[in-house]
């Protein structure tokens, strides 16, 4: 599964953070605090979160499909560099 609750924590997957004022960010440096939801660091796995909407079910609200993209280019960039 693409989303995990956050005892799961492992380093291959991406922090998506649900802030005090609602927002659901991206958090790269694991910094960030409040509820938390890890996907899968694959662009198959983000593109699926983004079309069923899972994370918006794990945090209960809209996702900015901004937050999809920026998970996209973190994957990217990290792909390019771990090699
Ligand atoms: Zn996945």
């Amino acid at each position: 599964m693409c989303v995990l609750p956050s005892s799961q924590t492992k380093k291959k997957f991406l922090r998506c953070v649900k802030q005090k004022d609602s927002a659901v960010v991206l958090d790269i440096q694991n910094k960030i605090f409040g509820r938390s939801a890890y996907l899968c660091m694959d662009l198959q796995c983000v593109k699926r979160a983004s079309k069923t909407n899972i994370l918006g079910k794990t945090f209960k609200i809209n996702i900015d499909p901004l937050l999809f993209e920026e998970l996209c280019e973190c994957i990217k960039n990290l792909g390019e560099n771990s090699e």
